[in-house]
């Protein structure tokens, strides 16, 4: 049995790459940009009127002229034109070309307008209101940079500078298998010897999050169906992400029936609760990376978040790190296995706090969906209320 840093720096060093794709930018949200991106012309890239009011030429004001005639309107989307004269002004909408020969813009709020004429009520400034050419970003710079997870925003710099595509990292393609012959399916009601599946959803729906679409497969506790599932698996998929059937239990035969497919065990059992019996593994011949997480949903969903995730974020190349969290109350580990506690956060002087989330151990699923995440507590250690400790997320932790 290793512990849990061993495991987790095993993990990690098995990462690994999926190559690039081309996607529609309608699909670009939520993935890992493997291009630089460009602007392709000025940010922006004219002078734009940042105020509905007039365009004016500023040295006419400093001379002393307040009055203006209105020469004709500039709007948004129409072309430049031209301000004919320093006595005259150009009525200009918000996010229209400044005239030529004018350089500032007066709001509408310290104008009077009659006959035709505008005065200026207020003092000016030279330049105010106008949003520069080029002056957030000129043509030629990188305003994306590769290697981030797209968001909103970049999306909307992506659409700005014209990116119909957008390359990307490629994700990997999950298998989600669970194991065990209590289960029946979601529709079926369940005799009272078995339990409807549950973790093969939540895996799918957590995978879900990270843009994964999985297939759901499962495999009765029957060696031989287990073996030739498995085999056939490896041959389709990436990733194959196991729940149940690693345990010392008759009946948990992936174990073997890794051994027997030739897959290479880089662990099996961590130091740590819940989710010991943890099994990881490469299938070398078919490049496929496999997962064995417990059965129980605690333990499932506890190693999704502290090992699977963070493979995944290496194998696209993003940053992993958990943020610190205050805990509520006291806690202390009598035990010498790493403990994933399950926590609720809520906001206390805006600061985020974590109290513990009672739960009947590994098998309580229930008590999951208060859980914001787990508190990762090491071996024998006392912590006491008010201490920073790290923390998983894995529900949205912000009320
Ligand atoms: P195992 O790891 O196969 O020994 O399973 C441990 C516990 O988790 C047993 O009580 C199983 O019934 C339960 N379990 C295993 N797989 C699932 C699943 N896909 N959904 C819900 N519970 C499961
Ligand atoms: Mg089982």
């Amino acid at each position: 049995m290793i512990t849990f840093e061993a495991a987790h720096r095993i993990v990690l060093e098995n990462s690994v790459s999926f190559g690039e794709e081309r996607v529609p930018l309608s699909e670009g949200l939520g993935r890992v940009l493997a291009e630089d991106i460009a602007a392709d012309r000025d940010f922006p890239p004219y002078d734009r009127s940042t105020r509905d009011g007039i365009a004016i030429r500023f040295s006419a004001w400093e001379a002393g002229i307040s009055s203006f005639t209105i020469q004709g309107v500039a709007a948004a989307g129409a072309p430049q034109i031209t301000l004919q004269n320093d006595r005259f002004c150009v009525e200009i909408m918000t996010g229209a070309m400044v005239p030529t020969n004018a350089d500032t813009v007066v709001m509408y709020e310290q104008l009077n307008i009659e006959d035709g004429h505008a005065t200026v009520l207020q003092p000016v400034r030279l330049g105010q209101n106008i949003h520069k050419k080029g002056g957030d970003t000129e043509k030629g710079e990188v305003v994306l940079k590769k290697g981030k997870k797209i968001g909103p925003s970049a999306i909307g710099v992506l659409a700005s500078v014209g990116k119909t595509e957008v390359l990307v990292k490629k994700l990997p393609k999950i298998a989600v298998v669970s194991t065990g012959n209590e289960l029946v399916a979601v529709h079926e009601t369940p005799e009272p010897h078995q339990i409807r599946t549950s973790n093969s959803y939540t895996v799918a729906a957590a995978l879900e999050k990270e843009k994964i679409v999985a297939t759901r497969l499962h495999f009765s506790d029957n060696r031989e169906e287990i073996k030739a599932g498995i085999d056939k698996t490896f041959q389709n998929f990436d990733v194959v992400l196991l729940s149940g059937g690693v345990s010392k239990g008759k009946y948990d035969f992936l174990p073997e029936v890794f051994k027997e497919l030739g897959v290479d065990q880089l662990f099996h059992r961590v130091k740590q609760r819940p989710g010991k019996p943890l099994w990881f593994g490469k299938h070398r011949a078919s490049d496929t990376t496999i997962f064995g997480f417990p059965g129980n949903p605690g333990s499932t969903y506890a190693n999704y978040h502290v090992y699977f995730l963070p493979w995944l974020f290496k194998s696209l190349g993003l940053k992993w790190g958990l943020p610190k969290i205050r805990l509520a109350e006291a806690f202390q580990n009598t035990t010498d296995l790493t403990r994933f506690i399950r926590a609720s956060t809520y906001l206390e002087d805006n600061e985020l706090c974590a109290t513990l989330v009672k739960a009947n151990g590994s098998g309580d699923l229930t008590s999951l969906v208060a859980t914001s995440g787990f508190l990762i507590i090491a071996p024998e250690k006392e912590h006491s209320a008010g201490e920073l400790l790290p923390f998983i997320p894995t529900e949205k932790t912000l009320p």
